[in-house]
């Protein structure tokens, strides 16, 4: 099960360091991420899903990890707007968190009813003591005042639903949730979808794209989500993060544009054979895109024909060939590329890789029915080869985290000459599901969303399961 190393990522990683919206696209499984560069840190704090082992253990092996959890089947469409709850970040225990509701809120604990809960207003800060949590207010044209909770999660409720919390310099909606975690604190928004999707895809396009391309955006980042929210249920405290190994997401916005693409596409989540899609995205597949299952995903109940790449058509005709990531190159030393692949196989569990010798070549090894790569083959200079997943080769040479030195797609052909490796590629993100500069230009060709997402999903339907 090689590949389960290749889903760790999130393909567009690096591209934060870009200035725009190019980059995020939905990951399901994060089993470490160490390149997320939000405030978020790792995502996979609960089991991650895994399929179920088939070996059993033998008796004399020692007791085995705890079980993972079994991978979860899609959910058909809710018939109500689900709730989301969506990591801000994971912050140290010692820091102080200092909030700024825009009204009256109400905050308890779970098993308090809602009288026994101090509803206060004000500037709150708080922090994490010996046996709880210490709640501080002040301003407000009221006396300072404090009060202390027990250990367990912390809630912080708007009484008016228009109401939001400011953190970070940042409006949220919904509910605010602080929980105790091993190392810190995870602050969690609970909040409606309808809500949530706004905040997600003013930031996930530019702010030119067209309403169509927003629309489709906001049906697939909603089918996604829905996805997401079922799957962690019970399983863990937060269901995705703010960032990218989840979704963008800015909180509460005032782009018309998003928030109007969200109005206008209520409810409506793509369906295929009675299950709601895992609707990734990526933001330029380079005309070939990429399977779910083994890119982004492990869960094989991912495996469906809306995001995999079925009978191979490569996207051709157009989709993201226009666009500024269509094509790019990076010069890297070859030596850079020899300690970052060492250092992400010490890292993890590629001790052949964490030994890898000087390189003499490095080429596609295996490509998908688009004629994307799968692996990559690294021939040192005496001549033995070693193979690496294709998305960790773009994950690793990452790593490093700098935006002069790293490679947008693992769609890409490196050439060795003397001391330099110069890589050339097409493409931005893990080419998985929509692609979202294709959806623009589809867009601006006057298409409308069903027509982009038939075009990326092609074996889903738009319904509207909520109103
Ligand atoms: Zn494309």
């Amino acid at each position: 099960m090689r590949w389960l190393h290749a889903c760790i990522g999130v393909s567009a990683l690096l591209t934060a360091a870009c200035s725009s919206p190019d980059p995020v696209r939905p990951v399901a499984l994060a089993r470490q991420a160490p390149t997320e560069q939000s405030a978020t840190g790792q995502i996979a704090q609960g089991s991650p899903e895994q399929p179920e082992p088939t070996a059993q253990p033998m008796a004399t092996e020692p007791p085995a990890a705890p079980k993972p959890l079994p991978p979860k089947s899609l959910p058909a469409p809710p018939s109500a707007e689900p709730m989301v709850a969506i990591r801000l970040a994971a912050l140290p225990r010692s820091q102080s968190i200092v909030l700024k509701p825009s009204g009256k809120v109400r905050i308890l604990q779970d098993g308090d009813s809602t009288s026994s809960a101090w509803t206060t207003q004000g500037n709150l800060s708080i922090r994490a003591v010996s046996n709880g949590w210490k709640v501080s207010r002040s301003g407000g044209g009221a006396p300072a005042s404090e009060r202390e909770f027990a250990s367990g999660p912390l809630h912080l409720e708007p009484l008016s639903k228009a109401d939001e919390i400011r953190w970070n310099d940042r409006d949220w909606p919904g509910e605010m949730q602080l929980h105790e975690t091993d190392d810190g604190i995870d602050l969690v928004m609970r909040v409606g979808m309808e809500s949530y999707l706004p905040g997600v895809i003013a930031k996930e396009l530019y702010p030119s794209w067209t309403p169509a391309a927003y629309r489709a955006q906001a049906i697939a980042a909603r089918s996604y989500a829905t996805v997401e929210s079922d799957r962690w249920e019970g399983r863990r405290h937060y269901d995705m993060v703010a960032g990218q190994l989840s979704q963008a997401w800015i909180g509460a916005t005032d782009n018309a544009k998003a928030n109007e693409a969200v109005r206008q596409t209520r409810g409506q989540v793509l369906v295929e054979s009675g299950s709601v899609v895992p609707a990734y995205y990526s933001s330029a597949c380079g005309g070939r895109p990429a399977n779910a299952f083994g890119t982004v995903t492990d869960n094989p109940h991912h495996d469906i024909a809306s995001v995999s790449t079925g009978d191979g058509a490569a996207r051709k005709d157009g989709c993201c060939g226009g666009s500024s990531v269509a094509s790019w190159k990076v010069v890297i030393p070859v030596s850079t590329i020899v300690s970052r692949l060492r250092a992400w196989g010490a890292a993890n569990g590629r001790g052949d890789l964490a030994k890898l010798d000087a390189l003499a070549r490095v080429e596609v090894a295996d490509r998908n029915a688009a004629g994307r790569p799968l692996a990559m083959r690294l021939r040192s200079v005496r001549g033995g080869d070693l193979e690496i997943e294709a998305e960790d080769f773009r994950r690793a040479i990452n790593a490093a985290g700098d935006a002069k030195t790293s490679i947008k797609s693992c769609d890409c052909d490196v050439v060795i000459q003397g001391r330099d490796a110069t890589i050339t590629g097409r493409g931005f993100g893990h080419g998985v599901g929509m692609c979202q500069h294709g959806a623009e230009a589809m867009g601006r060709a006057g298409r409308d969303e069903r027509a982009i997402l038939g075009r990326y999903y092609p074996k889903a339907s738009v319904v509207r399961a909520w109103k």
